[in-house]
């Protein structure tokens, strides 16, 4: 199976087959969602909780969900199979479809439907070992963060002034309190205490975020879910980064000042391997 397999409105084809119209509100307005979803040895990891996220992102952006959460995930099931490779990225988009180029939402367009499979790629083993580099911005971003938009252009710009300064994410800060990073959400730990900025409209609603805090449930890890200001994020002992393909990061510098001693710290040891052998039950539960 050398070929990419995709679906797109109804059929599955080989990535180069597919097209879409240029009118495709998607690719005029940035008019659509999307979800991305790590698939462990051939087992989509929290697909219903992602499902969940579509929905909030669909009803955000007012567009009534093409399918049934049995139709994404029969869906799901097949481009898995139809691609290789155990572990697999999903990749959702929903936009409004195509229609004459006018701001308001069109009466009859029909959803577009896309999704495809990439190979999953996790951190390096060096990434987890040595933590990675991180810079600070201003969150510019629109006050919809909760909403996975294909929208990405703040989030291009943010990540892309990482890179250009040799980093790996972006934390942001939007008047004094941390909100997440470009692709990621962040999390960071005080005096052994971990503290998760609340879910609300200023960032998004991570899988990994929510793992990440049943985990400190189920383990007794002291966790505290509320604002975090700029002066505790950029003295606190450890900062994370998480998401479904970097899953939990620790941050060891940020805008080239050590964070901690500049190693992941003893809570991110501890989270990483729960983090490690949750994956492993779930896939083992579902096997
Ligand atoms: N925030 C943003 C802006 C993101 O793009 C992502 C990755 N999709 C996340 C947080 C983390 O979400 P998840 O854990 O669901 O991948």
């Amino acid at each position: 199976m050398a070929t990419d397999i995709i679906y797109l409105n109804g059929e599955f084809m080989p990535l180069e087959e597919a097209r879409i119209p240029v009118l495709d509100r998607g690719f005029i307005f940035g008019d659509g969602v999307y979800e991305v979803i790590p698939v462990y040895s051939r087992h989509p990891f929290r697909l219903p909780e992602h499902l969940k996220r579509l929905q909030h992102s669909l009803d955000g952006i007012r567009l009534a969900n093409p399918l049934s959460d049995a139709e994404w995930t029969k869906l799901t099931q097949d481009l898995v199979a139809r691609n290789a490779g155990d572990d697999q990225s999903i990749y959702f988009q929903v936009t409004r479809g195509a229609a004459k180029r006018a701001h308001e939402f069109p009466k009859d367009a029909k959803p577009t439907v896309f999704m495809m499979s990439s190979p999953l790629v996790t951190p390096p083993r060096e990434q987890v070992e040595n933590g990675v580099a991180c810079v600070t911005a201003t969150d510019f971003r629109w006050l919809k963060c909760d909403i996975k938009s294909v929208s990405l252009l703040g989030n291009c710009l943010l990540k892309q002034t990482a890179v250009d300064a040799g980093a790996a994410e972006i934390v942001m800060f939007r008047d004094g309190y941390l909100t997440e990073a470009s692709a990621s959400n962040v999390f960071v730990v005080r005096n052994g205490v971990l503290l998760a900025p609340p879910k609300n409209h200023l960032i998004l609603p991570g899988i990994t975020y929510d793992v990440v805090l049943e985990i400190a449930g189920a383990n007794k890890i002291p966790l505290e879910v509320r604002e975090v200001s700029e002066h505790e994020a950029r003295s606190a002992q450890e900062i994370w980064v998480t998401s479904s393909t970097k899953e939990v990061l620790a941050v060891t510098t940020l805008d080239g000042r050590a964070v901690g001693d500049g190693k992941p710290g003893a809570v991110f040891r501890r989270v990483h391997a729960l983090y490690q052998d949750f994956k492993q039950t779930v896939m083992r539960r579902a096997a």
